[in-house]
């Protein structure tokens, strides 16, 4: 991707979720627009590869193993950044979990506690790590899901968890603020591994893709480019808020 803009030059960018699909993306974004980004996820062999990626492209890249819910590798994600840059400016908290299609009522309780733990709580200790080391005008950006808006089946109890978000959004920014702002992006479909169930199937795929305005399914790219304004001195007056980038897929609660 050709990126010219070099508005985050100097910044300090921890991605959860980010060895590859949605999170990757939004690693790679930050990073050519001049951001140092701390990437991670699960697997030692995934983030060896993503850090050789982004290094390719002459980003300033490092990365640490980190399943969210885990709190000493939550932990040592944020010394990880500390120890190279110093501080952090960007957080983009990415990773999220759907292990079942079952309905709420089916739902066995560690289904539930796995859904709260991963998709809602893992983000606020993982905030609690982070927060000493944020500078001021630093940014944080939380991924919820067009599913917060519609939990539809399939989605249900998933989307619920991402609804959370949008409180949550709310909350932190009157927390967190004035010196960061904490900002959520709602995806629409996106055709990633974590939605493979969706979208590879065709009648499902043209289905979803008929309810956009835009009359496609999104892209990873999609969402880099909206996380990359949040993240940036453009959007120094917009905090507490969600940036649905669906194509026009219904949004109202
Ligand atoms: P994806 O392409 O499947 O990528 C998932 C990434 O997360 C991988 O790098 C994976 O690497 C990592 N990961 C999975 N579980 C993790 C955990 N517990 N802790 C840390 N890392 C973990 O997924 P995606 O579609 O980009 O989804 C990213 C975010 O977008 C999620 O929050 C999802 O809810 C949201 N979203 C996606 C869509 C969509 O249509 N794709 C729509 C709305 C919202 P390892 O296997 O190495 O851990």
């Amino acid at each position: 991707m050709e990126v010219k803009c070099r508005r985050l030059e100097g910044k300090v960018a921890v991605v959860t979720a980010s060895t590859q699909g949605i999170g990757l993306a939004i690693a790679e974004r930050l990073g050519l627009e001049g951001a140092a980004v701390v990437i991670s996820s699960r697997k030692q062999k995934n983030v060896d590869d993503a850090v050789k990626r982004l290094k390719a492209q002459g980003i300033t890249a490092v990365g640490a193993v980190c399943h969210v819910s885990d709190a000493q590798q939550r932990k040592s994600l944020i010394d990880t950044a500390v120890k190279n840059f110093g501080h952090i400016d960007i957080l983009v908290s990415n990773a999220a979990a759907n292990p079942t299609v079952d309905g709420i009522l089916e739902m066995k309780e560690a289904v539930l506690d796995k859904l709260w733990d991963i998709n809602v709580k893992a983000s606020i200790l993982l905030l609690q790590d982070a927060a000493p080391h944020l500078r001021k005008g630093s940014s944080v950006i939380i991924i919820s899901s067009i599913a917060g808006y519609n939990p539809e089946q399939g989605l249900t109890m998933y989307g619920v968890t991402k609804t959370a978000l949008l409180g949550l959004t709310k909350a932190l920014a009157r927390e967190m603020g004035p010196n960061t702002r904490v900002n959520c992006i709602a995806p629409g479909f996106v055709p990633t591994r974590f939605a493979s169930f969706l979208t590879n199937d065709e009648t499902i795929r043209k289905e979803l893709t008929e309810r956009t305005i835009i009359k496609r399914l999104g892209s990873v790219e999609d969402m880099a480019a909206v996380a990359a304004f949040l993240a940036s001195d453009d959007a120094s007056f917009i905090t507490a808020e969600t940036i649905v980038v669906a194509g026009g897929i219904q949004s109202r609660l």
